[in-house]
Protein backbone atom coordinates (compact mmCIF):
# COMPACT_ATOMS: atom_id res chain seq x y z
CA UNK A 1 0.00 0.00 0.00
CA UNK A 2 1.59 3.34 -0.79
CA UNK A 3 0.57 6.00 1.60
CA UNK A 4 0.93 9.75 1.27
CA UNK A 5 0.54 11.89 4.47
CA UNK A 6 -0.47 15.72 3.85
CA UNK A 7 -0.21 17.73 7.12
CA UNK A 8 -0.92 21.32 7.95
CA UNK A 9 1.86 23.70 9.66
CA UNK A 10 1.31 23.32 13.25
CA UNK A 11 3.75 21.69 15.60
CA UNK A 12 1.57 19.22 17.10
CA UNK A 13 0.85 18.21 13.45
CA UNK A 14 4.54 17.94 12.01
CA UNK A 15 4.62 16.04 15.18
CA UNK A 16 2.31 13.46 14.52
CA UNK A 17 3.71 13.23 10.52
CA UNK A 18 6.89 12.26 11.63
CA UNK A 19 5.92 9.70 14.00
CA UNK A 20 3.23 8.38 11.65
CA UNK A 21 6.09 8.44 9.02
CA UNK A 22 7.85 6.15 11.32
CA UNK A 23 5.90 3.66 12.04
CA UNK A 24 4.57 2.80 8.80
CA UNK A 25 8.26 2.69 7.38
CA UNK A 26 8.84 -0.20 10.22
CA UNK A 27 5.70 -1.91 9.13
CA UNK A 28 6.36 -1.87 5.37
CA UNK A 29 3.98 0.61 4.07
CA UNK A 30 5.73 2.53 0.78
CA UNK A 31 5.51 6.43 1.20
CA UNK A 32 4.57 7.86 -2.10
CA UNK A 33 2.73 11.39 -2.78
CA UNK A 34 2.43 11.46 -6.47
CA UNK A 35 0.42 7.84 -6.91
CA UNK A 36 -0.25 6.64 -3.33
CA UNK A 37 -3.66 4.39 -2.28
CA UNK A 38 -4.31 6.29 0.60
CA UNK A 39 -3.46 9.75 1.65
CA UNK A 40 -3.79 10.33 5.15
CA UNK A 41 -4.06 14.35 6.36
CA UNK A 42 -3.20 15.48 9.68
CA UNK A 43 -4.53 18.78 10.51
CA UNK A 44 -8.14 19.74 10.39
CA UNK A 45 -11.23 19.70 8.03
CA UNK A 46 -9.57 22.47 6.35
CA UNK A 47 -6.26 20.21 5.85
CA UNK A 48 -8.24 17.22 4.18
CA UNK A 49 -9.65 19.70 2.18
CA UNK A 50 -6.73 20.68 0.43
CA UNK A 51 -5.67 17.23 -0.02
CA UNK A 52 -9.01 16.89 -1.54
CA UNK A 53 -8.01 19.26 -4.21
CA UNK A 54 -4.13 17.76 -4.51
CA UNK A 55 -5.91 14.53 -5.47
CA UNK A 56 -8.99 15.60 -7.38
CA UNK A 57 -7.51 13.59 -10.61
CA UNK A 58 -7.15 10.56 -8.80
CA UNK A 59 -10.82 10.64 -6.93
CA UNK A 60 -11.23 7.19 -8.36
CA UNK A 61 -7.95 5.38 -7.20
CA UNK A 62 -7.72 7.42 -3.44
CA UNK A 63 -9.06 6.70 -0.40
CA UNK A 64 -8.47 9.00 2.70
CA UNK A 65 -8.31 9.17 6.16
CA UNK A 66 -8.20 12.26 8.30
CA UNK A 67 -6.00 12.72 11.43
CA UNK A 68 -7.43 15.73 14.02
CA UNK A 69 -4.46 17.59 15.69
CA UNK A 70 -7.51 19.50 17.60
CA UNK A 71 -11.16 18.29 18.00
CA UNK A 72 -13.21 15.62 16.24
CA UNK A 73 -13.86 17.13 12.69
CA UNK A 74 -16.27 16.06 10.22
CA UNK A 75 -13.41 14.15 7.53
CA UNK A 76 -11.53 13.14 10.84
CA UNK A 77 -12.10 9.95 12.30
CA UNK A 78 -8.68 9.78 14.44
CA UNK A 79 -6.91 11.62 16.88
CA UNK A 80 -3.37 12.25 16.65
CA UNK A 81 -2.65 10.40 20.17
CA UNK A 82 -4.32 7.56 18.19
CA UNK A 83 -1.41 6.87 15.33
CA UNK A 84 -0.37 3.33 16.29
CA UNK A 85 -4.75 2.02 16.42
CA UNK A 86 -4.51 3.86 13.01
CA UNK A 87 -1.44 2.06 11.80
CA UNK A 88 -3.00 -1.70 13.04
CA UNK A 89 -6.09 -0.67 11.15
CA UNK A 90 -3.66 0.17 8.36
CA UNK A 91 -2.17 -3.43 8.25
CA UNK A 92 -5.47 -5.36 8.68
CA UNK A 93 -6.72 -3.12 6.00
CA UNK A 94 -9.40 -4.65 3.53
CA UNK A 95 -10.14 -1.91 0.95
CA UNK A 96 -13.15 -1.21 3.03
CA UNK A 97 -14.84 2.27 2.33
CA UNK A 98 -17.50 4.81 2.69
CA UNK A 99 -18.02 7.64 -0.59
CA UNK A 100 -19.60 11.12 -0.32
CA UNK A 101 -21.42 13.36 -2.86
CA UNK A 102 -19.58 15.86 -4.59
CA UNK A 103 -20.65 19.10 -6.08
CA UNK A 104 -19.82 20.11 -9.73
CA UNK A 105 -19.12 23.50 -11.09
CA UNK A 106 -18.95 24.90 -14.71
CA UNK A 107 -18.71 28.17 -15.31
CA UNK A 108 -19.33 30.34 -18.58
CA UNK A 109 -17.30 33.37 -19.05
CA UNK A 110 -18.67 36.21 -21.90
CA UNK A 111 -15.47 35.51 -23.90
CA UNK A 112 -16.84 32.03 -24.39
CA UNK A 113 -14.55 30.20 -21.85
CA UNK A 114 -15.63 28.36 -19.37
CA UNK A 115 -13.90 26.61 -16.21
CA UNK A 116 -14.63 23.45 -14.51
CA UNK A 117 -14.62 22.83 -10.32
CA UNK A 118 -14.74 20.17 -7.78
CA UNK A 119 -16.57 21.00 -4.15
CA UNK A 120 -16.40 18.93 -1.19
CA UNK A 121 -17.66 21.40 0.91
CA UNK A 122 -19.10 24.24 -0.88
CA UNK A 123 -19.19 26.96 -3.67
CA UNK A 124 -20.10 30.48 -3.62
CA UNK A 125 -21.22 33.46 -5.28
CA UNK A 126 -21.03 36.85 -4.20
CA UNK A 127 -20.24 40.51 -5.19
CA UNK A 128 -17.34 42.44 -3.32
CA UNK A 129 -19.23 45.61 -3.53
CA UNK A 130 -22.62 46.47 -3.63
CA UNK A 131 -25.27 44.18 -3.79
CA UNK A 132 -25.32 40.48 -5.90
CA UNK A 133 -28.27 40.68 -8.51
CA UNK A 134 -28.87 36.80 -10.26
CA UNK A 135 -31.38 35.03 -11.86
CA UNK A 136 -31.59 31.47 -10.61
CA UNK A 137 -32.88 28.87 -12.68
CA UNK A 138 -33.69 24.86 -11.39
CA UNK A 139 -33.34 22.45 -14.07
CA UNK A 140 -33.19 25.31 -16.95
CA UNK A 141 -36.68 26.92 -15.57
CA UNK A 142 -36.82 30.70 -14.31
CA UNK A 143 -37.01 30.18 -10.25
CA UNK A 144 -36.08 33.35 -8.87
CA UNK A 145 -34.32 37.20 -8.65
CA UNK A 146 -31.83 37.10 -6.37
CA UNK A 147 -30.62 40.21 -4.96
CA UNK A 148 -28.45 40.49 -1.64
CA UNK A 149 -24.48 39.29 -0.52
CA UNK A 150 -24.55 36.21 -2.47
CA UNK A 151 -25.55 32.77 -2.83
CA UNK A 152 -24.02 29.43 -1.28
CA UNK A 153 -24.54 25.36 -2.90
CA UNK A 154 -23.09 22.79 -0.83
CA UNK A 155 -22.77 19.47 -0.57
CA UNK A 156 -24.07 17.09 2.26
CA UNK A 157 -20.86 16.87 4.02
CA UNK A 158 -20.05 20.40 3.79
CA UNK A 159 -23.80 20.98 5.50
CA UNK A 160 -21.87 21.22 8.66
CA UNK A 161 -19.90 24.26 7.25
CA UNK A 162 -20.72 27.42 5.50
CA UNK A 163 -24.17 26.21 5.07
CA UNK A 164 -24.83 25.82 8.14
CA UNK A 165 -24.15 29.30 8.92
CA UNK A 166 -26.37 30.98 6.32
CA UNK A 167 -29.41 28.66 8.35
CA UNK A 168 -28.88 25.77 6.24
CA UNK A 169 -30.18 22.10 7.24
CA UNK A 170 -27.85 19.10 8.21
CA UNK A 171 -27.96 16.70 6.03
CA UNK A 172 -26.97 13.26 6.24
CA UNK A 173 -24.13 12.48 3.67
CA UNK A 174 -25.79 9.42 2.79
CA UNK A 175 -28.53 11.46 1.18
CA UNK A 176 -27.34 12.44 -2.69
CA UNK A 177 -28.49 16.24 -2.29
CA UNK A 178 -27.45 19.61 -3.27
CA UNK A 179 -28.44 22.37 -1.16
CA UNK A 180 -28.71 26.02 -2.12
CA UNK A 181 -28.65 28.47 1.05
CA UNK A 182 -28.95 32.63 0.64
CA UNK A 183 -26.41 34.63 2.05
CA UNK A 184 -28.30 38.07 3.15
CA UNK A 185 -31.24 38.07 0.55
CA UNK A 186 -33.05 41.47 -0.06
CA UNK A 187 -37.00 40.94 0.83
CA UNK A 188 -39.43 43.64 0.87
CA UNK A 189 -41.70 44.97 -1.33
CA UNK A 190 -39.93 45.06 -4.35
CA UNK A 191 -37.39 41.93 -3.87
CA UNK A 192 -38.54 38.33 -3.80
CA UNK A 193 -36.54 35.50 -3.16
CA UNK A 194 -37.57 32.13 -1.40
CA UNK A 195 -35.59 33.02 1.70
CA UNK A 196 -35.31 29.64 3.18
CA UNK A 197 -32.29 26.66 2.18
CA UNK A 198 -33.60 24.61 -0.94
CA UNK A 199 -32.39 21.15 -1.18
CA UNK A 200 -32.06 19.32 -4.92
CA UNK A 201 -32.83 16.28 -6.04
CA UNK A 202 -29.85 13.96 -7.49
CA UNK A 203 -30.97 14.71 -11.26
CA UNK A 204 -31.35 18.52 -10.88
CA UNK A 205 -29.19 21.64 -11.21
CA UNK A 206 -29.26 25.20 -10.65
CA UNK A 207 -28.00 27.85 -12.83
CA UNK A 208 -26.71 31.34 -11.32
CA UNK A 209 -27.30 34.00 -14.95
CA UNK A 210 -25.88 37.13 -12.71
CA UNK A 211 -25.80 40.76 -13.99
CA UNK A 212 -22.45 41.10 -16.01
CA UNK A 213 -20.74 43.03 -12.89
CA UNK A 214 -16.96 42.73 -12.84
CA UNK A 215 -16.66 42.28 -9.05
CA UNK A 216 -17.82 38.91 -7.96
CA UNK A 217 -16.03 36.01 -5.63
CA UNK A 218 -16.57 32.77 -6.13
CA UNK A 219 -15.49 30.56 -4.03
CA UNK A 220 -15.01 27.04 -4.02
CA UNK A 221 -14.35 25.45 -0.48
CA UNK A 222 -11.00 27.01 0.62
CA UNK A 223 -9.83 29.25 -2.53
CA UNK A 224 -10.99 32.30 -3.60
CA UNK A 225 -11.53 32.93 -7.44
CA UNK A 226 -12.52 36.47 -9.03
CA UNK A 227 -13.31 34.90 -12.51
CA UNK A 228 -13.56 37.40 -15.32
CA UNK A 229 -17.22 38.48 -16.44
CA UNK A 230 -19.77 35.23 -15.84
CA UNK A 231 -22.47 35.07 -17.60
CA UNK A 232 -23.70 31.49 -15.97
CA UNK A 233 -22.26 29.45 -13.11
CA UNK A 234 -24.28 25.78 -13.63
CA UNK A 235 -24.53 23.54 -10.00
CA UNK A 236 -25.16 19.61 -10.27
CA UNK A 237 -24.38 16.58 -8.13
CA UNK A 238 -20.66 15.18 -9.57
CA UNK A 239 -20.28 11.72 -11.13
CA UNK A 240 -17.16 11.66 -8.87
CA UNK A 241 -17.38 10.43 -5.31
CA UNK A 242 -14.51 11.03 -2.53
CA UNK A 243 -13.83 7.78 -1.16
CA UNK A 244 -12.40 7.39 2.46
CA UNK A 245 -10.60 4.54 4.14
CA UNK A 246 -13.31 3.91 7.21
CA UNK A 247 -12.08 1.28 9.55
CA UNK A 248 -14.42 2.41 11.96
CA UNK A 249 -17.83 3.66 12.28
CA UNK A 250 -18.83 6.96 14.27
CA UNK A 251 -22.51 8.02 13.29
CA UNK A 252 -22.92 11.27 12.20
CA UNK A 253 -25.21 12.40 14.36
CA UNK A 254 -22.84 11.96 16.79
CA UNK A 255 -20.59 13.88 15.21
CA UNK A 256 -22.90 16.09 14.68
CA UNK A 257 -23.86 16.67 18.78
CA UNK A 258 -19.70 16.30 19.77
CA UNK A 259 -19.29 19.28 17.26
CA UNK A 260 -22.32 21.95 17.99
CA UNK A 261 -23.37 21.18 21.35
CA UNK A 262 -21.14 19.23 23.02
CA UNK A 263 -21.62 17.42 26.75
CA UNK A 264 -25.01 16.76 27.88
CA UNK A 265 -25.34 17.23 31.64
P1 LIG B 1 -11.37 27.74 8.34
O1 LIG B 1 -11.55 29.20 8.43
O2 LIG B 1 -10.41 27.07 9.26
O3 LIG B 1 -12.79 27.00 8.42
C1 LIG B 1 -13.77 27.45 9.25
C2 LIG B 1 -14.22 26.29 10.14
O4 LIG B 1 -14.99 25.37 9.36
C3 LIG B 1 -13.10 25.50 10.79
O5 LIG B 1 -13.44 25.30 12.13
C4 LIG B 1 -13.11 24.19 10.01
O6 LIG B 1 -12.65 23.09 10.75
C5 LIG B 1 -14.59 24.06 9.75
N1 LIG B 1 -15.00 23.14 8.69
C6 LIG B 1 -14.45 22.91 7.47
N2 LIG B 1 -15.18 22.00 6.80
C7 LIG B 1 -16.21 21.65 7.62
C8 LIG B 1 -17.30 20.74 7.48
N3 LIG B 1 -17.49 20.05 6.36
N4 LIG B 1 -18.17 20.65 8.51
C9 LIG B 1 -18.01 21.36 9.65
N5 LIG B 1 -17.00 22.22 9.83
C10 LIG B 1 -16.11 22.36 8.82
O7 LIG B 1 -11.00 27.41 6.82
P2 LIG B 1 -10.75 25.95 6.25
O8 LIG B 1 -10.39 25.02 7.34
O9 LIG B 1 -9.85 26.09 5.09
O10 LIG B 1 -12.19 25.52 5.72
C11 LIG B 1 -12.79 26.10 4.59
C12 LIG B 1 -14.25 26.11 4.86
O11 LIG B 1 -14.56 27.15 5.78
C13 LIG B 1 -15.09 26.43 3.67
O12 LIG B 1 -15.28 25.31 2.83
C14 LIG B 1 -16.38 26.90 4.32
O13 LIG B 1 -17.26 25.82 4.53
C15 LIG B 1 -15.93 27.39 5.69
N6 LIG B 1 -16.27 28.81 5.79
C16 LIG B 1 -17.29 29.15 6.59
C17 LIG B 1 -17.72 30.45 6.68
C18 LIG B 1 -18.86 30.76 7.58
O14 LIG B 1 -19.34 29.85 8.26
N7 LIG B 1 -19.33 31.99 7.60
C19 LIG B 1 -17.11 31.45 5.92
C20 LIG B 1 -16.07 31.08 5.09
C21 LIG B 1 -15.66 29.74 5.02
P3 LIG B 1 -11.06 22.85 11.05
O15 LIG B 1 -10.71 23.82 12.12
O16 LIG B 1 -11.03 21.43 11.52
O17 LIG B 1 -10.31 23.08 9.78
MN1 LIG C 1 -9.27 25.16 9.17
Amino acid sequence: MRIAIIKNSNAQSKLAAGLLTQKLTKNGFTLDTHNPDVVITIGGDGTLLGAFHRYAQQLDRVRFIGVHTGHLGFYTDWRDYEIDDLVQALLKDSGQSVSYPLLDILADYEDGTSSHYLALNEATLKRLSGTMRTDVYIRDNFFESFRGDGLCVSTPTGSTAYSKSNGGAVIHPRLDAMQVTEIASINNRVFRTLAAPLILAPDEWVVLRPEPFQDYLMSIDQFSITPQLVTAIRFRIADERIHFARYRHMHFWDRVEDAFIGAKQ
